[in-house]
């Protein structure tokens, strides 16, 4: 674990710069070991750098060590800091709250979203990715006990809205993402992420073909990966505890 992060726009750019580096390889040797304690390749675990709050330099930064995959979650902020980058090779992922006023942003900017869980927000996803762009690869976001506040549709909602986002041509349907309550204990995490992994089980017996679970955060990617994540979205053991917003 890292022990006090220090706010990574205080840091002058070099040592910005190692201390970015070292993180990064902190988080990889955790996927890595977490992979390998379950008998899983870690190839077969994405990382994506959630980079909310985080100035564009950051992420060229990070960029730099190699890192390629982010995450963003409101949408005014991201904008300027995609516009930005756009000379870097990056995937973007959205992982915030879906308004139907922000779909096409999302849908022209954005490789992937993470947190779609109703059928009106997908409509206008696929109605408003572009034509010059691949389909928009989503995954749903399941709510796994109380969320309150935090959206995913509820277990008995989620096959009848996979259903439908299978009818449009412009959305790909890769999988299940979820946040769950905090747990302190390990086995308490992985139960509930196991219960996405459930999920997707049962979908794919219904003839979905799903290759990914979004689950597993700083605090719980160890978890997580033991329950079959394939991306693991990680935030402030990379960049540091986020002022509040
Ligand atoms: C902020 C956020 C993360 C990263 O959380 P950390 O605990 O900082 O790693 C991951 N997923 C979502 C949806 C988030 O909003």
């Amino acid at each position: 674990m890292l022990t006090g992060p220090q706010k990574s726009a205080d840091l002058p750019a070099a040592s910005l710069q190692c201390e970015l580096g070292r993180r990064l390889e902190d988080i990889r040797r955790r996927i890595e070991a977490a992979a390998l304690r379950s008998g899983r390749d870690p190839a077969g675990i994405g990382l994506i750098a959630v980079s909310k709050t985080q100035p564009a330099q950051t992420i060229r930064a990070l960029a730099e060590h190699g890192q390629r995959d982010f995450g963003e979650n409101y949408l005014q902020e991201a904008l300027p800091k995609l516009a930005a980058l756009q000379d870097l090779p990056l995937t973007w992922h959205y992982i915030g709250r879906l308004q139907s006023n922000k779909t096409r942003e999302v849908a022209q900017w954005f490789q992937w979203v993470h947190t779609l869980d109703r059928e009106r927000i997908a409509r206008r996803l696929n109605e408003q990715r572009p034509p010059w762009a691949p389909p928009l690869q989503v995954c749903i976001q399941v709510r796994l006990g109380d969320e309150s506040g935090k959206g995913g549709v509820t277990p008995e909602a989620l096959a009848p809205l996979a259903h439908s986002i299978g009818e449009l041509p412009r959305l790909r349907l890769r999988g299940l993402m979820c946040i769950p309550p905090p747990h302190e204990t390990f086995e308490a995490q992985q139960a509930m992420f196991t219960i996405l992994a459930e999920h997707r089980r049962r979908l794919i017996q219904q003839g979905f073909e799903l290759d990914t679970l979004s689950m597993g955060m700083s605090a719980d990617l160890e978890a997580a990966v033991a329950a079959g994540a394939t991306w693991v979205r990680i935030g402030s053991a990379l960049f540091g505890k986020r002022k509040r917003r």
